[in-house]
This record gives C-alpha cells, structure tokens and sequence, in this order.
C-alpha cells in the first residue's frame, strides 16, 4: 500500500471499482473514464511504479490476467481487437503511479488508436 495511490486504494476496498477479474496477485477492474466500452485495467495488488520495478513473477501474474481476459473483453462487449498497453512514466502519458496494463475493446472503423 501507498498512501494516497487510488489504484492502492481500490486494491484495499476504499475506493470502489467494477471488478472484472481477481488473483492472488492481480486485480482487473473497469477503466472509470473508459476509452471505449469495456475498456479495463489490470494492475499488481502491491504499489509498483513502472514496469521495470515489477517482480518478474508479479509481472508474469499480471501478463497473465491480461492474456486470459482480452479475448473475454473483446467478445464480451463484441469489439472487433483490442489494444493493450502500458503507459510507463509520466511522459508517456502515465497518470496514475501504480503500474497498469490498459485493455481497450477496439471496433472497425472507430477512428484509430487511443
Ligand atoms: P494512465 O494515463 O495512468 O495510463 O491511465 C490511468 C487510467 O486510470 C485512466 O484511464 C483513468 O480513467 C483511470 N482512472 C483514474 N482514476 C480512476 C479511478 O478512481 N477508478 C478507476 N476505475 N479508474 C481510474
Ligand atoms: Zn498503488
């Protein structure tokens, strides 16, 4: 836990989020301003900054919601692909300081990537 990290803070129930999936060490819950619909984060239950100091186990963990759920996410709201990225530091667009992997539901002729 972080103080003051909202992802943290779902993590630990204070902030609610539409839960999408759950592990041990994994928590996927709706996007709150989704790019599109079903647009869904996946992040670590434990505060990471960026990838690159994430446990490779975690990140395993965390790659391997991601994997399950796409194809989930994608028929579940009938989208034709999904993006799915990370926005690692500030610069790149990283709002949010707890790493997080976006799953965004993609359709034809939507008018191109987030
Ligand atoms: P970033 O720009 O850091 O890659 O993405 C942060 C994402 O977190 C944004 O898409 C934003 O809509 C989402 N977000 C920010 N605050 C909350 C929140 O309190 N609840 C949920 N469910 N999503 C949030
Ligand atoms: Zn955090």
């Amino acid at each position: 836990m972080s103080e003051d990290c909202i992802f943290c803070s779902i993590v630990d129930g204070d902030i609610p989020a539409r839960t999408v999936h759950e592990t041990d060490g994994a928590l996927a819950f709706l996007d709150a301003n989704p790019l599109a619909p079903g647009h869904t984060l996946v992040i670590p239950k434990t505060h990471h900054g960026q990838i690159g100091d994430l446990p490779a186990d975690l990140a395993g963990e965390v790659f391997d919601v991601v994997t399950e759920l796409t194809p989930r996410i994608r028929s579940a709201v009938d989208a034709d692909a999904a993006n799915v990225g990370i926005n690692d530091g500030e610069a790149a667009g990283q709002e949010v300081p707890h790493v997080h992997v976006h799953v965004v539901p993609r359709f034809e002729g939507d008018g191109g990537a987030p």
